[in-house]
């Protein structure tokens, strides 16, 4: 039997083509969707004492069809697969929350919810991967033996969810990073395709300054981000400040030496105009020296910056972040070799319940019950 057909797998247009294709009209598909994704995210999918009937849209005879859609749209939406959700953390810290969702082959997926200065408004970092095959030194995502890429819509459920979590809040979801479990650019068809259905105005119309997909450097995937125009920001993660210490860091991606990757970087800021995001993971003793500013100033001489400084966070305990007077001498540093560059420090929030970045691993200890706040 035909699957069928999954709004979430696919760019909203290609769904409007879709069912176009079958004689429906254009503008009867555009409605249904710009009505379905956010019903999609109703709060009372994750409340589990709320009755399913009749304001499910994932069930047939209910919303959906009282809203007067061709029959055609409802087809299968009952049958449609869902992440499971298996445990919700809330950092009692900071507030960041982690949601832990089982695919349906047994594979851990987790989502954090990013609470912003802004009053209500929070952010998501969304996965694209289950595990990942980077093996960046510093990150538990990457020692996770079963690993595979996320369907589109693995990542929009996702978000679909976790913005049910927020509304349940009373809070809006304003932005997203996809900087979750996985190397998004290895996942390139199904993460673009889960930001345009994010930011599409018959998605979840999030604007699309507000959403950042994240590379720890895949030169090939840089440029053709860059090719094809997308509107999404792009946060290049640089890992150290020359090969060979990249090499120990981050492994994978540092097969291309950082030269080539900056190339991408400034043939990107050539296109796009305005600054370059870069982060860099801070570790003691390792790429915070004042020769790391030095050859960081070098590296990006010319190209404008916006270098975002994160603390590593590593479980293990092999890795350390740099104490305050290191970290001082360090940005100091930094602002003699990129004057003139903004160079700012940021938070990896949600540590005490593995949410910080580097951290997701698939994890809830301990578990809290879904319907708990
Ligand atoms: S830091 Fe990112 S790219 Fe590196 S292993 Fe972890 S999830 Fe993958």
């Amino acid at each position: 039997m035909t699957p069928p057909f999954d709004p979430r797998d696919h760019h909203p247009e290609a769904t409007v083509a879709h069912f176009v294709a079958q004689g429906i009209d254009p503008g009867a598909v555009r409605r249904f969707l710009a009505a379905w994704f956010p019903r999609a995210s109703d709060a009372n999918l994750l409340d589990p004492r709320a009755p399913r009937e009749p304001d499910d849209p994932f069930l047939p005879g209910g919303w959906a069809s009282r809203r007067r859609f061709p029959r055609r749209l409802l087809e299968g939406l009952d049958q449609l697969p869902r992440l499971k959700l298996e445990s919700i953390q809330v950092s009692p810290r900071d507030r960041f929350e982690k949601l832990l969702f089982r695919t349906n082959d047994g594979l851990p997926v987790e989502t954090v919810l990013i609470p912003l200065h802004k009053e209500n408004a929070v952010s998501l970092c969304v996965s694209s991967q289950s595990g990942c095959p980077m093996a960046c030194a510093f990150c538990a995502t990457a020692r996770l033996s079963r690993r595979r890429n996320l369907a589109a819509w693995e990542i929009v459920d996702q978000i679909l969810q976790a913005r049910a979590r927020v509304e349940l809040q009373g809070r809006r979801v304003t932005g997203c990073v996809f900087m979750g479990m996985g190397e998004p650019f290895l996942n390139y068809d199904r993460v673009m395709t889960a930001a345009e259905i994010l930011r599409s105005p018959i998605g979840l119309a999030v604007n699309a300054k507000a959403i950042t997909i994240s590379t720890v450097g895949l030169v090939a995937e840089i440029d053709r981000f860059t090719r094809e125009q997308r509107p999404y920001r792009l946060s290049i993660s640089l890992g150290a400040a020359d090969d060979a210490t990249r090499a120990q860091l981050v492994p994978v991606a540092a097969r291309t030496p950082l030269r080539e990757l900056i190339a991408a970087a400034r043939r990107h800021q050539h296109q796009r105009g305005g600054r370059i995001n870069l982060s860099y993971v801070c570790i003691a003793n390792l790429n915070t020296s004042e020769t790391d500013a030095r050859n960081l100033g070098r590296l990006l001489e010319g190209l404008p910056v916006r270098f975002n400084l994160i603390d590593v966070t590593d479980p293990t305990g092999r890795f350390h972040p740099p104490s305050p007077a290191q970290w001082n001498t360090f940005r100091d540093a930094l602002r003699r070799h990129l004057p003139g560059q903004p160079i700012v420090r940021r938070y990896s929030g949600g540590a005490d319940i593995q949410a910080a970045c580097g951290t997701l691993a698939g994890t809830s200890s301990p578990p809290q019950p879904l319907d708990s706040d």
